[in-house]
């Protein structure tokens, strides 16, 4: 495990500004060491441990983007057509043995390398053939059409994937096109993952009158392995300091990462925080982010802590904006700005100056071809219909203190914070 020490972060007072938050992230926590060669068929997802590096061009040969006739550039046709010889024929595949001689045009597939000499090709639909069977080529066409220049996508020697760098589909398909059969990637950390609260069931239990049944672990779990997490699920723990902090202790032997949710609170039956500080230290315990605020960040025995609040929206919200970054920096994941679209808000809203907020909406699309940000109805952090029934999240700054319909505001879709 990445071995922290208990004063890596350094507590910036009561209330905890994301930016700051985020600057602790990036500044103390380091990612797994570790590293393993997978199949590049397997690489979807996992974090390159070293940079790419293109041992080859690409394309590896200079060839036609289409399908067409081949000639060299100082016969093309300039103010009238010309009938050319056509003097071979090459197919995706083949190599163009014969180079190409003035005067002369030969046929050529899309792929296929271009004959020596030659540096422009005629698409066929441009064409005709004569009664001798050559080539009339009209002219205007300009020199180099039609043809991908060897390296012209990437240059032999090129950082074709930075290290850090989490690879997507597009990415797998590079490094295939490189010849590469493996990839060298990050370890996946191992998160640990408890619900609290002596309120909380799991699906398929009985549940009691006053029980519910624990949606934020399946949630955070989902969350988890979007980003790559290895997963142990521990369960749903009892309002008990003894038994959470034994929990603690233990999973922080084998994991980098300790994930719950619930009882990180002010209230009398906030065990977590309690069970935090008696085996460990609690960095700080309450963000400047609404819906979330109590969400802890601490050290249990070298591996980090993460304690995000009960309510599912303020659950989802600072596993997003909070936790997100902090797993991505244990995988040792290039955290990528999250990339925000500009909307008007279909909405007025009145907040608190000095904290950011997180305001739930659906976009439509207004008679110009651009978005509009409808609000949910209702607010409260436990309705879970307010994420399901929106596409995103509108955030407002720590200075803004109300917003009016009409006004641009940033709109963080729910696609992006995985
Ligand atoms: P807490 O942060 O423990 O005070 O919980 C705040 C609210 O979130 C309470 O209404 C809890 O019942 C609810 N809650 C806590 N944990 C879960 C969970 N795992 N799934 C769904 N709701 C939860
Ligand atoms: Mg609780």
């Amino acid at each position: 495990m990445a071995q922290l020490s208990d004063d890596c972060f350094v507590f910036g007072g009561p209330m905890q500004p994301v930016d700051e938050v985020a600057a602790l992230i990036a500044s103390r926590l380091s990612a797994v060491e570790e590293s393993e060669a997978i199949p590049l068929a397997l690489a979807d997802g996992r974090v390159l441990a070293k940079d790419m590096v293109a041992l080859l061009p690409l394309p590896p040969f200079t060839n036609s983007a289409v399908d067409g006739y081949a000639l060299r550039g100082e016969d093309l046709p300039e103010t009238a057509e010309i009938a050319f010889p056509v003097s071979g024929r090459i197919q995706a595949g083949m190599s163009p043995g014969q180079s190409i001689l003035s005067g002369e045009a030969m046929r050529i597939f899309t792929g296929a390398p271009m004959p020596d000499g030659a540096d422009t090709v005629f698409m066929q639909e441009d064409v005709r053939l004569d009664d001798s069977g050559r080539v009339v080529l009209p002219p205007g066409l300009k020199r180099g059409a039609n043809v991908r220049p060897k390296g012209e996508d990437i240059a032999e020697g090129k950082v074709a994937l930075p290290a850090g760098h989490r690879m997507r589909p597009q990415d797998v398909a590079l490094a295939a096109a490189l010849g590469m059969t493996e990839v060298e990637v990050r370890r996946r950390i191992r998160v640990a993952i408890f619900s609290t609260g002596d309120e909380i069931v799991a699906p398929g239990s009985i549940r009691g009158p006053a029980q519910l049944f624990d949606s934020n672990r399946f949630m955070l779990t989902a969350m988890l392995a979007r980003l790559g997490c290895d997963i142990t699920d521990l369960g749903i723990l009892a309002d008990d300091g003894g038994l959470i902090a034994g929990k603690l202790a233990d999973a922080a032997a084998a994991h980098d990462l300790i994930l719950t949710s619930g009882g990180v609170s002010t209230g009398e039956a906030d065990y977590v925080k309690a069970a935090v500080e008696s085996i460990g230290t609690l960095v700080f315990w309450r963000v400047a982010i609404k819906p979330g605020r109590p969400v802890a960040m601490g050290v249990v025995r070298g591996t980090a802590f993460i304690g995000l609040p009960g309510n599912p929206v303020a659950s989802f919200v600072t596993f997003a904006h909070v936790a997100r970054a902090a797993i991505l920096t244990l995988a040792g994941a290039r955290l990528e700005p999250l990339i925000a679209r500009p909307v008007r808000a279909a909405f007025s809203y009145r907040k608190k100056e000095g904290r950011r907020e997180y305001v739930r909406v659906s976009l439509r699309t207004v008679g110009d071809g651009s978005y509009e940000a409808v609000k949910f109805p209702r607010e409260g952090a436990g309705l879970l219909s307010s994420l399901v029934e929106t596409d995103g999240l509108v955030e407002l700054g720590e200075k803004v203190t109300r917003v009016e319909p009409g006004e641009t505001v940033r709109f963080l879709s729910y696609s992006d914070l995985n």
